[in-house]
């Protein structure tokens, strides 16, 4: 049996004061449960605030990003070690902004998961489709190589801890979500491609979450379906009513 994982992306939203309300709000209101694990992934300069403010809750904390080496002379970067030195405990990577804003490739993807591993980081691998590809009916073509890319030199041990988030590109922030069934399609391709590429074992136990357009009002019907463990959530993470209610969804349904 598969945990659930809900991850609230936050992007570059909130000020500190907002973020630290956030954490103070939900604090007491979480579900009481094992079935579900719970992160936020606010922006880099809250998390070592938000480790401390939510330590002794379920609630984890995760980075949006990082670099793949140790230190260096890479202005502006974090690095993997300084994540872990904060007792952060996820680190979404690839996500589709990153992918198509600031050059992240599917090799530095690959880097940055080892690197994840190296630090006891749980990587949260982003992949995922762009309107065109869909149209031009590659979305498994696309998917499954930047599964396969992203987990080059990665062992069945590692990847059945790791987490991949199946986000069409076309539906993030856009309000359309892929319909549950055509989501489950694309997460249980990548099952596949994961069991091609380790066995069935380590494809029945790595969790894929759906993310695009993810709120209250969608996530039980995502949820209900086989091969979606959890969602990647952006907007509906920001407020604490609709984040309380998504983990409420998927802690009880
Ligand atoms: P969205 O973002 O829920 O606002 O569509 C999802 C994401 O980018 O991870």
């Amino acid at each position: 049996m598969r945990k659930r994982i809900i991850a609230g992306n936050w992007k570059m939203y909130k000020k500190m004061g907002e973020a630290k309300a956030f954490i103070a709000e939900v604090k007491g209101r979480l579900p009481n449960t094992d079935n579900v694990e719970m992160v936020i992934c606010p922006p880099s300069p809250y998390l070592s605030e938000l480790v401390s403010e939510s330590k002794g809750t379920t609630l984890s904390i995760g980075a949006q990003t990082m670099h793949d080496v140790e230190e260096g002379a890479f202005t502006g970067e974090v690095s993997p070690s300084m994540l872990e030195d904060m007792n952060v405990e996820y680190v979404i990577l690839g996500h589709s902004e990153r992918r198509q804003y600031f050059n992240e490739t599917d090799e530095s993807v690959n880097k940055k998961v080892h690197a994840a591993f190296a630090h006891q980081l749980t990587p949260i691998v982003c992949v995922g489709e762009s309107l065109e590809e869909r149209e031009e009916g590659k979305t498994v073509e696309r998917v499954s190589s930047q599964v396969e890319k992203a987990f080059t030199g990665i062992s069945a041990d590692q990847a059945k801890e790791a987490v991949i988030a199946y986000e069409p590109i076309w539906a993030i922030g856009t309000g359309k979500t892929a319909t549950a069934e055509d989501a489950n399609e694309v997460c249980k391709e990548i099952r596949e491609e994961i069991s091609r590429l380790y066995d069935e074992n380590t494809a029945a136990a790595i969790r894929i979450q759906y993310g695009g357009s993810v709120k209250p009002e969608n996530i039980a019907e995502l949820l209900s379906m086989d091969h979606i463990d959890g969602a990647l959530v952006g907007g509906a993470s920001l407020v604490a009513d609709s984040f309380l209610k998504l983990v409420e969804v998927a802690a009880n349904e």
